[in-house]
């Protein structure tokens, strides 16, 4: 026949367990955003070389526009050449298509730097793509392990509390309230030893009569200054 003590050590066990497991459910949607935020930074990175390759395949484009107008003008003042009568009005068309020809060819350079970039870009997406992927793939591993946790911890902690009310129907109901009240105020132990006449909760040195009431088998003594209830182990 085990004593008060002795049950509601058990039940301590098993409450302090519960607890952990509580503090765990509490910590799963902050661990799983860590475990996700482990894309972040590469997603970001994937997103600046793509917004880089938007907008310089749009500036390709404009300039292409540009270099396409000034064909056009070169194209409709050699049909001019063809009808002047005299040679210095020839001549000026000519100077005319010289000057947008040198335009045409400090476009195409400015492309061509377009184009640089693009390709730089380019690679940074084709790294990061490939650096997500696999990171992608760590994540998700990390994720189904999380998971598998997750649904251990819940099913763990369902177990422990129909434990519990099973083993607090043997308990005298004096005991186990002050038990509950103890323990929910401090958290961690309701429960402790006296050891060199010290609460094993606070560690003040106790007085000696209450030291000495701690010693008797299966009595209700409360620190006088954390109130845990006190036990001695012969
Ligand atoms: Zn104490």
């Amino acid at each position: 026949m085990s004593t008060n003590v002795e049950k509601l050590l058990v039940i301590q066990d098993r409450d302090r367990k519960i607890s952990r497991l509580v503090r765990e459910i509490n910590e799963l949607p902050a661990r799983r955003k860590l475990i996700e935020a482990q894309l972040d930074a590469h997603k970001e990175a994937l997103e600046q070389a793509e917004e880089v390759i938007r907008k310089k395949n749009l500036e390709q484009k404009e300039l292409d526009a540009e270099v396409d107008k000034r064909k056009e003008r070169i194209q409709k003042l050699r049909q001019q050449q063809f009808e002047v009568k005299n040679n210095d009005d020839y001549r000026a068309l000519q100077r005319q298509i010289e000057e947008i020809n040198k335009e045409i060819e400090e476009i195409e350079e400015r492309e061509l730097a377009v184009m640089e970039a693009t390709e730089a870009a380019s690679a940074v997406r084709n790294e990061k793509t490939r650096a997500l992927k696999s990171e992608q793939a760590v994540v998700n591993e990390e994720l189904d392990t999380f998971k598998q946790r997750a649904a251990n911890v819940e099913k763990e902690l369902i177990d422990l509390k129909t434990e519990r009310s099973e083993l607090v129907k043997d308990v005298d109901p004096e005991w186990l309230s002050r038990y509950d009240r103890v323990y929910k105020h401090h958290g961690d132990y309701a429960l402790v030893t006296v050891e060199h006449n010290t609460c094993g909760g606070c560690h003040m040195k106790l007085p000696p009569q209450m030291a000495h009431d701690a010693r008797k088998l299966d009595s209700m003594t409360s620190c006088m200054y954390c109130g845990r209830l006190l036990y001695f182990i012969p």
